[in-house]
């Protein structure tokens, strides 16, 4: 499999000057996508990056009615020499494809996944943000594509990878979010699909957290399906509490809980700044106790997007409660800077976690 070659197309170049100041969050989309197709007769093949350009589809597709659709996403992060730097990509690359065996997908080569994520890196360095905080959002995604109307896996695949130049999250400093907590709703079951990257996850996240936001709350925390009792993830990103200013605490990956990159590094990485951690599993009402206590000192997030997030408020059967008065706490930001310096190669990076894309030297193509 991994003697597959990418065929280069000729595609548009982004037109000279720097890029929009307001680049939001997935919005505006580099010039060229990867593309390769799967059949059972022939693997993956015909592996291609060419012009962005709309997919053509079966509207009897089997994706349409049966969700038979994977993600991912990861970020190329401008380095001070000019360099990009792919972060923990072979772990994305592997979520991918235990996603896509959940899902009854094929698994890609995981290398030459990796491999065409630099080689689109590189063909649209142009695309790189330069504003601190900003970078290079990276979609993979694979889709059914056999039109049918049975409740059965396709056949066939298509595995592509579009490209986000992406504003720093919080561009102002932190801003911390508010998570009204639902018992009524949940995102995953056990046994269900809580540990894939599929769509259907989000789907059913969509009504709860419009709910959420029309009561003024930013997202919504899960709780497990079974008991509406454990913390399991707020929005879509990994959660964790920290008691007395020094001790990490966060769900255990439960079997409906996503297995986040951001949240395995936080745990990897807060030990050595003299954090201690621990994984358990966590029930909401001690939660509520101890942020009312006072014991749980900070609120936060995890995720590639946003990298951490900050919680200020959380809301349970009508009653607010308020972490460290509503504002950032000090071992959040100080885990963002530990945890950004090595993502954008400002520190050296001890973990092994990084991957340089060169991009001052012109790479060959084709
Ligand atoms: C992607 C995602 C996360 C965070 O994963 P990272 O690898 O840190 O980006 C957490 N929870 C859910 C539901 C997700 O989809």
């Amino acid at each position: 499999m991994s003697t597959l070659e990418i065929r280069i197309e000729p595609a548009p170049e982004r037109p000279p000057g720097p890029l929009p100041d307001e680049l939001g969050f997935g919005r505006i989309f580099t010039g060229r996508m990867f593309t390769q197709r799967y059949t059972p007769e022939r693997g993956w093949h015909d592996a291609v990056i060419g012009p962005y350009r709309p997919l053509t589809m079966d509207p009897a597709g089997l994706p349409f009615h049966c969700g038979q659709m994977v993600f991912e996403g990861t970020k190329a992060y401008l380095r001070p020499d000019g360099d990009a730097n792919l972060f923990r990509v072979e772990r994305n690359a592997e979520r991918f494809n235990r996603s896509a065996q959940r899902l009854a997908m094929p698994p890609v080569d995981a290398a030459f996944h990796v491999e065409a994520i630099e080689r689109m890196v590189a063909l649209e360095r142009a695309w790189v943000p330069t504003q601190p905080g900003s970078a290079l959002y990276i979609r993979p995604v694979m889709i059914a594509t056999e039109a049918s109307l049975m409740v059965r896996a396709s056949r066939s695949y298509l595995h592509y990878i579009v490209m986000s130049p992406v504003s720093p999250y919080f561009a102002g400093g932190f801003r911390p979010v508010s998570v009204l907590i639902s018992d009524e709703h949940v995102r995953a079951a056990l046994g269900g699909t809580g540990e894939a990257k599929t769509p259907a996850n989000y789907a059913v996240s969509l009504y709860p957290t419009e709910r959420a936001i029309s009561r003024g709350y930013d997202q919504v925390l899960w709780l497990d399906a079974n008991e509406r009792r454990y913390v399991e993830e707020a929005g879509a990103m990994n959660v964790a509490f920290v008691y007395e200013g020094k001790h990490i605490r966060t769900p255990a990956l439960s079997g409906s809980i996503l297995h986040g990159i951001t949240r395995d590094s936080i745990l990897r990485l807060a030990p050595d700044l003299g954090y201690g951690t621990s994984e358990d599993r966590i029930e909401v009402a001690e939660v509520l106790r101890d942020v009312e206590g006072g014991s749980i000192t900070e609120v936060f997030n995890m995720g590639t997007g946003a990298v951490l997030a900050p919680v200020g408020r959380l809301g349970f059967h009508g009653r607010d409660y308020l972490v460290n008065g509503g504002q950032p706490g000090p071992v959040a930001q100080r885990l963002y800077h530990a945890l950004t310096a090595i993502q954008y190669g400002r520190v050296r990076d001890p973990y092994g976690w990084t991957r340089v894309v060169p991009l001052r030297e012109t790479t060959a193509v084709g």
